[in-house]
């Protein structure tokens, strides 16, 4: 059947046979899926949203879309801010949101077995009454779902200390292109048998399979008192010798966070916060686990030598407020754009200093703050109306290519998507990017599973 009309009414009456709990058509619903937090919007709706229930929904959406060659876009909570889980016309969004049991918690194996659009906050609020916790924090954490915390390899404020989602998942129960039920990973810590392909479906979004499950390993709840050293430095050339320090020393923070003077100037003005040092570059970190009053101590020695104005206690979520409160500050704004480059952390000052640089340039001002303690740093640029103007565009540019030119990445955590596409083939380079699309092809042959993200059309 060529005529696309035609064709999607019959995938539409299919689905309706098939799925009629999970089939939403409401346009309302529909127009909610052309976006999500990337500020990008696709032109039109999607064709419909399948609300699944159980992996049995999965595998007949996937085996409808599979035989019509309909583009399949696979959604958790739609909070990405790289446009992966956007639904364009003529495409089915898979909604997993409603996949959410928790299936097991065992404290022996200390994992977790849960479907993918189980909330992270959920997970850790079940975990803790065994007394474990799921080490993936995004700030996103209290509405983004497992699978896709996942398919994009989340971070947040742990990661220095914790690593990012991958170090967590075990096994994933994946749907294929083909409808095919496989898992992949392990039950048990260790396993090298074969190509690790849960490593490879970790960060896929959604261009490689439907992650429908998640067996995850947790950790323990730790007793000991969490310290807090909050810093203020006069310039940011101190605050990120700061960091290069603490890490050369051998120090183990479980956060270590940088928030240059214009992110400390518009959250304060968000929280209608007096600020006592304006003009100061904040730094935050948090010692935990045994031994973690000591390591507190030894950070503040650190940045104190370094020319820091430093202060510890143990009762400080108000900072951490501070640090979260960015992106509502930023969005008490305008529209914007959140940039997540990560580069070598001896290479944190340079990456500062070309930013301010680019500011230079475009005439425009870049608040930045950064999980300074592994790399990751997020640019924010502002801007008005519903597309990224052209010139951001070229900024975001300039700096793209000063991280890759750093030794550093395009995205350290957000993942590539709709926005970060077109510079994939800059860093990966010729050869690695036809590799990646090579095993995109043998994952999904006819190209059905969120066509147009990752790679360009
Ligand atoms: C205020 C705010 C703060 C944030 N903070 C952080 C942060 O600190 N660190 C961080 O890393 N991110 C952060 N994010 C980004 C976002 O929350 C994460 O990328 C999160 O992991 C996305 O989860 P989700 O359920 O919303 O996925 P979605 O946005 O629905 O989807 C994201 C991608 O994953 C794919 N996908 C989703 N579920 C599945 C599945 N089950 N199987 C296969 N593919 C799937 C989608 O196709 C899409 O490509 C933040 C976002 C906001 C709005």
């Amino acid at each position: 059947m060529s005529d696309p009309a035609s064709k999607h009414s019959l995938v539409l009456e299919q689905l309706l046979q098939e799925l009629p709990h999970a089939l939403v058509l409401e346009p309302e619903q529909l127009r909610a899926l052309m976006s999500d937090k990337s500020g990008h919007t696709s032109a039109r709706p999607p064709l419909c949203v399948v609300e699944a229930l159980a992996l049995e929904d999965v595998v007949k959406v996937v085996t409808i879309a599979s035989q019509h060659q309909i583009p399949l876009v696979t959604r958790g909570a739609g909070s990405g801010l790289a446009g992966g889980a956007i639904g364009g016309p003529g495409e089915i969004v898979l909604s997993l949101a409603k996949m959410n049991a928790i299936l097991e918690i065992s404290a022996s194996d200390r994992w977790a077995v849960v479907q993918a659009g189980v909330i992270n906050h959920d997970l850790n609020e079940a975990a803790k009454e065994q007394g474990l916790w799921f080490t993936p924090d995004p700030a996103s954490r209290k509405w983004s779902t497992v699978g896709g915390n996942i398919a994009t390899n989340a971070g947040g404020l742990l990661c220095v200390k914790y690593g990012v989602t991958r170090e967590s998942v075990l096994e994933l129960t994946v749907v294929l292109a083909s409808g095919e039920i496989l898992k992949v990973g392990h039950k048990s810590v260790k396993g090298v048998t074969g190509y690790d392909l849960a490593a490879l479906m970790v960060g896929s979004e959604g261009t490689l399979g439907i992650i429908c499950e998640a067996r995850v390993s947790l950790e323990p709840l730790d007793p000991h008192p969490v310290w807090t050293i909050s810093g203020r430095a006069p310039h940011m050339s101190v605050a990120t010798g700061a960091i290069e320090h603490t890490i050369a020393r051998g120090l183990k923070p479980a956060i270590m966070e940088l928030l240059d003077e214009a992110s400390v100037r518009h959250i304060s003005n968000l929280l209608a916060q007096k600020i006592d040092h304006p003009g100061t570059v904040q730094l935050i970190a948090q010692a935990d686990g045994p031994g973690s009053e000591e390591e507190a101590e030894r950070i503040a020695e650190t940045w104190r030598e370094c020319g820091i104005d430093v202060e510890v206690g143990q009762d400080r979520e108000d900072l951490i407020e501070f640090r979260r409160s960015m992106h509502p500050a930023m969005e008490a704004q305008g529209t914007v754009l959140i940039e997540d480059v990560a580069v070598p952390r001896s290479q944190i000052g340079a990456m500062f200093a070309a930013i301010r640089e680019i500011e230079k340039e475009f005439g425009i001002e870049i608040p930045t703050v950064a999980h300074a303690g592994d790399g990751n740093l997020h640019p924010n640029f502002l801007y008005t109306g519903d597309e990224v103007p052209a010139e951001i565009w070229s900024a975001a540019d300039a700096l793209f290519r000063q991280a890759v030119a750093l030794g550093g990445t395009l995205t350290g955590e957000h993942g590539v998507g709709l926005l970060k596409r077109k510079w994939l083939l800059e860093e990966l380079g010729q050869t690695q990017w036809e590799l990646q699309r090579k095993i995109k092809e043998v994952f999904d042959p006819l190209g059905i599973l969120n066509p147009g993200k990752v790679f360009t059309p």
